[in-house]
């Protein structure tokens, strides 16, 4: 089976790449993941751990928030301790209401920082809108960096509502007051880049992004704002929630507007449950690219659902045993081994699709369903290559694996 990390590379929409630290996004490179802590900025030593902890997992850009002048005197330090970790993930400070100010008076985190983020629709107010919003962009200019202008549905700039309601009435068929919403957030986001041009900021260091949290409005509002603009655009959608709910309303999203080559950046704006990991949303941003062939991370593994022919648990064991431990040598994997993250795996409960999906697979395994003789045939690259039985099955299982990841990836590292 051949595999290519971009194989099933669709058409993008042209974009003006642009430079984030090490980082580009846009124009051909490959679709950058990226997330958010949810940690308080001002506490330095918490913070870098969690970024830490993004990065490692894969995040290629991670965003913090900068709210308050601690946080903000906060930003640098966490830098430098990132950089003493060896984490080379660009920072991009989240500003709301005073960016304006904390950049001016705190010129290490705007040194800092890779990338700011600001909100039209709460930059300033009033007759301060467009000075604050011109300080932050002089601040871009000043340190040579890019700044994502991202509107947001929840809040929206009204004056812009408020225009286009006016507007709207003089029209011989009115639009909706969904259409007319869409038109602001995406006009709040267009109107906000011309004037960062006009200030001085090129087409190269600006990002554009429109979230809502409803999976049909963000691909209506995405696809028009695709349309008009050759920006580059950070994809996500705002506030998807929680578990399963948060994951299907974001890939259902993003899968839309990726497959009609729209994005060049995504978030995966998951809340995690109770205890768990903010990584998930990395490792979810990264399952959505890979399974839609737009970009490959870490071995997948192909495992069946289950059902009445197999009432033991082992594959299911078996099929996480196996994900987790690939998971996990992925750092040391990435080093080593050239396109590691292309190998596919298969792990199947019984005799019915199992040798069948194994073949397909670099390696796979069908484990015996209820009523079937006690034995693994573990096939690889295409052959049945031996069987395996007893208790020590997956144990045995991972070291075929960590054999044929050496075997395979090595040569070609050499080649
Ligand atoms: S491979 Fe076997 S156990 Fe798995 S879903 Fe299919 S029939 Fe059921």
């Amino acid at each position: 089976m051949t595999h290519s990390s971009e194989s099933a590379a669709l058409k993008r929409r042209a974009s003006v790449p642009v430079r984030i630290g090490p980082t580009t996004v846009g124009g051909a490179v490959p679709i950058v993941v990226q997330s958010m802590t949810n940690t308080d900025t001002a506490d330095v030593a918490g913070t870098a751990k969690q970024v830490a902890e993004l990065a490692r997992a894969g995040s290629e850009l991670v965003r913090i928030t900068v709210n308050t002048p601690e946080a903000a005197a906060a930003v640098p330090r966490i830098r430098e301790r990132l950089d003493m970790m060896g984490v080379a993930a660009p920072l991009i400070g989240d500003f709301h209401y005073n960016g304006h100010q904390l950049l001016e008076r705190e010129p290490a985190c705007a040194e800092a920082l890779a990338k700011y983020r600001i909100n039209p629709g709460n930059v300033g107010f009033g007759k301060k809108k467009d000075t604050q919003f011109a300080a932050i962009v002089e601040t871009a200019l000043r340190y040579d960096k890019p700044v994502r202008i991202g509107a947001n549905w929840g809040s929206l700039d009204q004056s812009m509502v408020a225009a286009l309601m006016d507007e709207n009435h003089t029209r011989a068929e009115p639009w909706d007051a969904a259409r007319v919403g869409r038109e602001a957030l995406i006009r709040s986001a267009l109107d906000s880049a011309a004037r960062a041009e006009e200030l001085g900021l090129p087409r190269a260091r600006i990002v554009l992004s429109c979230k809502v949290s409803g999976v049909q409005e963000l691909i209506a509002v995405y696809r028009d704002l695709a349309a008009r603009c050759d920006y580059a655009l950070h994809l996500g959608l705002t506030e998807a929630g929680m578990g399963s709910k948060g994951i299907v309303a974001s890939s259902a999203a993003l899968a839309v507007l990726l497959q009609e080559g729209i994005g060049d950046t995504i978030r995966i704006s998951l809340t995690p449950e109770p205890g768990e990991s903010r990584t998930r949303e990395v490792i979810v941003a990264q399952e959505l690219l890979q399974t839609m062939g737009l970009r490959a991370f870490t071995p997948l593994v192909t495992a069946c659902p289950g059902c009445g022919r197999t009432t033991s648990t082992l594959f299911q064991e078996l099929a996480k045993t196996v994900q987790d431990h690939v998971r996990a040598k992925m750092p040391e994997w990435r080093l080593k081994y050239d396109g590691v993250e292309n190998l596919t795996l298969a792990v199947m409960g019984c005799v019915v699709n199992g040798p069948g999906e194994s073949k397909h697979a670099d390696i796979g395994i069908s484990l015996p369903g209820t009523g079937e003789a006690p034995a693994a045939p573990v096939f690889i690259d295409g052959q049945k290559a031996m069987t395996l039985r007893g208790d020590n099955i997956a144990h045995e299982f991972v070291g075929i694996v960590e054999d044929y990841v050496a075997r395979r990836y090595a040569a070609r590292a050499s080649a």
